[in-house]
């Protein structure tokens, strides 16, 4: 854990008999009061962001519990019990002290999933560092709720993490010097980039054996499913277990093979497996229903054209055994378009492939 600015030390050698007294660090201030079971230490939090904090302690003749060390969260305004401490040799005449150290830390670093947050102090200030562990662009948003801290650039911002990369996206410079400061990060992400430009030019293959041929069930706008974000998809009939192929190259971004379930129903779209290439240009391709542990290919492993992706099925949303191929791209956090594309085919190149039509792939 990164120390948040710089930690601080409390030093306060105190007797039993003391009265109740507070010291603050920052917006942390330790309490201590006096109770039948000993002395309790209180962390109050007076900012308006979660206070994270380690607490140490030297203690002479007390017994902490629970122990010290001890990391601790405490919300916005709130007040929480540190431990409690309690003489070793309770005779009288005998003196007790504790002195205590507080390091106050930056709040835990925010993730979704692969994609997280971290935060690390540089003599300007604090740097937001952007993680992106997954083999796949992604579109993050960033938002904070900031307490005497300014961002560079301003938040929210939306930016577009390449595949394993991180990347400083803000920098946290303080406001008024004297003052106590905290942030709190609110992150989104969506899978691919918004800023994704097809390539108008690119002649896809048909993802299935050259030589072999499939009926195309239900093509671009197809009245089932091929609606909103799957406008421009394309189901080829074939049967469970036919070798699917990459219809362009790219990096395998995402996979699903255990899923068993299949039906024409809404209720079975989570059993879906699938494959998601990112290709070249940003966008990514969907191919889907693969048979249960269908899939031949890993997260992150790059394919070419016509490399075996694993065995087509008929799990999730699927009316029946066929491989779903959509080209698609994220254009907001909640919202993904697909793209029309062409084929290269016996016939030549297909632009717009036809229900019940029926098309046999080739080499280009
Ligand atoms: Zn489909």
């Amino acid at each position: 854990m990164r120390h948040y600015l710089k930690s601080f030390l409390f030093h306060i050698s105190i007797l039993i008999t003391t009265q109740a007294y507070a010291n603050c660090v920052e917006n942390v201030c330790i309490a201590s009061q006096k109770t039948p079971a000993g002395i309790e230490l209180h962390a109050q939090n007076q900012a308006s962001t979660t206070a994270v904090m380690e607490i140490t302690a030297d203690l002479k003749n007390l017994k902490a519990s629970p122990t010290l060390p001890i990391r601790l969260e405490v919300p916005p305004f709130q007040k929480a019990l540190v431990t409690t401490l309690e003489p070793i040799d309770a005779r009288q005449g005998y003196s007790y002290a504790y002195q205590f150290n507080v390091h106050k830390l930056a709040p835990p670093a925010p993730c979704k999933g692969d994609v997280c947050i971290e935060s690390s102090n540089t003599m300007l200030g604090i740097d937001l560092i952007a993680k992106n562990s997954t083999y796949g662009d992604v579109t993050m948003h960033l938002d904070a709720q900031l307490d005497n801290l300014k961002s560079n650039p301003a938040l929210p911002l939306i930016k577009v993490l390449p595949a394993r990369s991180q990347l400083t996206i803000a920098q946290l410079t303080r406001e008024k010097m004297a003052h106590s400061q905290g942030f709190q990060l609110k992150i989104r992400h969506v899978i691919g980039n918004i800023y994704a430009h097809h390539d108008a030019s690119t002649v896809y293959r048909l993802p299935f054996n050259p030589g072999s041929s499939h009926l195309v069930g239900q093509g671009f706008d197809g009245a089932f499913t091929h609606k909103g974000s799957n406008r421009f998809a394309i189901d080829f009939n074939m049967p469970i277990g036919t070798p699917v192929l990459a219809a362009r190259a790219g990096t395998v971004v995402d996979i699903k093979s255990n899923g068993t379930a299949g039906c024409p129903e809404k209720r079975c779209e989570a059993d879906g497996n699938y494959v998601r290439i990112q290709h070249a240009d940003a966008t990514i391709a969907d191919y889907a229903h693969f048979k249960f542990q269908g899939v031949t290919v890993v997260t992150g492993q790059k394919v070419s054209t016509g490399q075996m992706l694993g065995y087509s099925g008929a799990t999730g949303y699927a009316s029946g055994p066929h491989l779903h191929f959509a080209v698609k791209k994220p254009i907001s956090l909640d919202a993904w378009e697909s793209i029309p594309i062409k084929f290269i085919s016996t016939d030549g190149i297909i632009s717009q492939p036809l229900e019940g039509q029926t098309y046999t792939a080739t080499l280009p």
